[in-house]
């Protein structure tokens, strides 16, 4: 059988369903899963928590350099995240935290923290890496690459039926406008803004459901492009 042992990349905006086919993914593969944007959130929170006003500078840096991430996978939920110690899993995954967490990630000294960190957890190769930046910055040399995407409505509805299973009820315009700024805000950021990496495989799941892109993606690193 084919065993893939390097680093594959899966970046797109929120609600594409990365999350999702990543873990899939990496199931599959027997790769782990390392969800980058559980990371943002979490540093968000930190600094948020702190009051840190992202151009002051020194207090930034100070900050960042006591945060500690410990990612643990959690079978077919979400990643569990504990910032220094504290498990901060479901403070993280809110409407108002991706936003937090997109604000912050344009922080070229954010960046700098979190991407030495993922690099780190993928020298071993065996992973599977979602973001916005992994094929593009954070794994340039990423064995397979993905960028995958769905309209900005499906997103939506998608984002708004994930809340809702998690309890939280949230108007559906409010999802969408949120979504669309964060897109907006990540796409046209200088330091790694969101956009597909050269080589990578643009995958539209709109019309797709998971199982479907997961089988593709298989195919695709099965049969790698020449
Ligand atoms: O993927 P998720 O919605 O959890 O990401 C939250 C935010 O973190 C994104 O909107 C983006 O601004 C930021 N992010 C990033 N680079 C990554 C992953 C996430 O800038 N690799």
């Amino acid at each position: 059988m084919f065993e893939p042992k390097g680093i594959i990349t899966i970046d797109g905006p929120s609600g594409a369903g990365k999350s999702t086919i990543s873990r899939g993914l990496a199931a599959k593969l027997h790769f782990t899963y390392l969800d980058t944007g559980a990371m943002y959130r979490a540093v968000g929170l930190a600094l948020e928590r702190q009051g840190i006003d992202l151009a002051d500078t020194e207090s930034l840096t100070q900050c960042l350099a006591a945060i500690e991430l410990t990612l643990s996978p959690n079978g077919d939920e979400d990643v569990r995240v504990a910032l220094n110690g504290e498990d901060v899993s479901q403070a993280i995954r809110t409407p108002e935290m991706g936003m937090v967490a997109s604000r912050v990630s344009a922080h070229p000294l954010v960046r700098e923290k979190l991407t030495a960190l993922q690099r780190q957890l993928g020298e071993e190769g065996g992973i599977v890496a979602e973001g916005r930046d992994m094929g593009t910055v954070v794994f340039p040399k990423a064995f397979c690459k993905f960028f995958l995407n769905a309209s900005a409505e499906e997103r939506a509805r998608r984002r708004q039926k994930q809340l809702a299973e998690k309890g939280q009820s949230v108007d559906y315009q409010e999802i969408l406008d949120q979504i669309s700024k964060r897109d907006y805000d990540d796409s046209m950021r200088e330091h790694a803004p969101l956009k597909p990496a050269a080589d990578a495989i643009i995958v539209d799941s709109s019309s797709m459901n998971p199982q479907a892109v997961i089988e593709y993606m298989l195919a695709c690193i099965a049969n790698p492009a020449p």
